[in-house]
């Protein structure tokens, strides 16, 4: 018999998820991703590309006018100086950019201090690479970060701290005064910071983005990654990228030569170009913030009960005045039994934890969000 590398990992929640809202042909808000279309002006810029002949490798590091556009937004946005030749990797999607970044740093025995509930290619790529999870969970209900406790967690074997703003699966978003703790935990230490920004443009109630990148102390020793998908409604184009000081992103750039080489060079150009409208990324906070909203305001009168959310696309609902079954439980019957998809976050914590809570995207058409709210209150 094979001998696992990763025994307690089974089919990752989304896939297991979408299939069983297939099956029954449920409204499906459990895997992120938006069911409208892409900008048109998108699809014709990649269709541009592949007819002018930009259908062969990109740079290992990534087409370099598209490296250019993200130092440009980067310094608007965050005041972030990269150099787009030696500190900007566009990547194959950033799960791949998660995994090259852990597996350029985590030596045998390292540990990695991870806050849970934790997107799940996290700590399989700790454990693949031969790092050590350090737990430490977010506070429930209002998942506010426990500052004490992963500075009592820190050891002279810590090398990486992850972190996720905004947050999936529970919206939550980083505060200045976050950035302050952490900025304390980690002076004078050689802590490497990982930090998912992959809904960075997806922050509701006028809140800021607290980019790691806009510390100088902080992006000094830190990985900071991004997605197109998530920006650009594109989930299945997997672009993303990875930023960070030059001699991180050499040994990132080492992994990652190797585990993709390049990515897909016309969506590439296509992006650089798309970046020229800046008012598609700016405008996307709103854009969003509307539909949480209007999925909040149709389920008022259901018996789930929100957690605020103040960035993502995705709206935690408390159910525990319906059911008291477990949020796996209780997940497949509402698909089985409602016809409406979520995802469990006990599957987001290494021991299970079960809060009576569902993770819900909004990141669809108003009419899927009247639907799936229409039966979410018949509950
Ligand atoms: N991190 C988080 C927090 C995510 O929600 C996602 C979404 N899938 C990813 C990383 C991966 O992004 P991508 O689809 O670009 O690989
Ligand atoms: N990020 C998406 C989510 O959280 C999906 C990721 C995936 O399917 N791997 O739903």
């Amino acid at each position: 018999m094979l001998r696992s590398k990763l025994p307690d990992v089974g089919l990752t929640i989304f896939s297991v998820m979408t299939q069983l809202s297939n099956d029954y042909n449920a409204i499906n808000l459990s895997q992120g991703f938006p069911d409208f279309d892409v900008h048109p002006d998108l699809l014709d810029l990649v269709n541009k590309y592949m007819r002018s002949g930009h259908n062969q490798y990109a740079p290992m590091q990534g087409v370099l006018i598209l490296r250019e556009k993200i130092a440009e937004k980067v310094m608007e946005l965050y005041n972030a100086v990269y150099d787009p030749v030696s500190e900007i990797t566009v990547t194959s999607g950033a799960t791949e950019a998660l995994f090259a970044a852990i597996a350029a740093v985590v030596h045998n025995g390292d540990e990695v201090i991870v806050l849970e509930p934790a997107f799940d290619s996290y700590v399989p790529a700790i454990e693949l690479n031969g790092g050590i999870p350090v737990y430490v969970k977010f506070r429930f209900p209002e998942y506010g970060i426990d500052w004490d406790e992963v500075k009592q967690s820190v050891t002279s074997k810590t090398r990486l701290i992850i972190l996720n703003s905004p947050h999936n699966p529970t919206g939550a978003v980083l505060s200045g005064d976050d950035i302050a703790a952490l900025k304390h935990i980690v002076k004078d230490t050689k802590i490497l910071i990982l930090s998912d920004e992959v809904y960075e443009h997806i922050i509701f109630d006028g809140i800021r983005h607290e980019s790691i990148s806009r510390h100088p102390e902080l992006l000094s020793r830190s990985f900071v990654i991004s997605s197109f998908g998530k920006t650009y409604h594109t989930t299945g184009w997997k672009i993303g990228y990875c930023l960070a000081p030059a001699p991180l992103s050499k040994e990132f750039q080492t992994v990652h030569q190797f585990l993709t080489f390049a990515s897909n060079t016309p969506i590439q150009f296509a992006y650089a170009e798309f970046m020229r409208n800046k008012d598609v990324y700016l405008n996307l906070s709103t854009f969003y913030q509307k539909k949480r909203d209007r999925f909040l305001k149709l389920i008022e009168k259901s018996r789930f009960k929100p957690i605020p959310c103040h960035g993502t696309y995705f709206q935690m609902l408390d159910y525990s005045e319906i059911s008291d079954e477990s949020d796996i439980k209780f997940s497949k019957r509402l698909i089985m039994e409602h016809g409406v998809a979520s995802i469990p976050p006990s599957v987001f914590y290494h021991q299970k934890d079960d809060h009576k809570v569902l993770r819900f995207c909004f990141a669809k058409k108003d009419e899927t969000l009247d639907k799936a709210a229409e039966k979410l209150c018949k509950i």
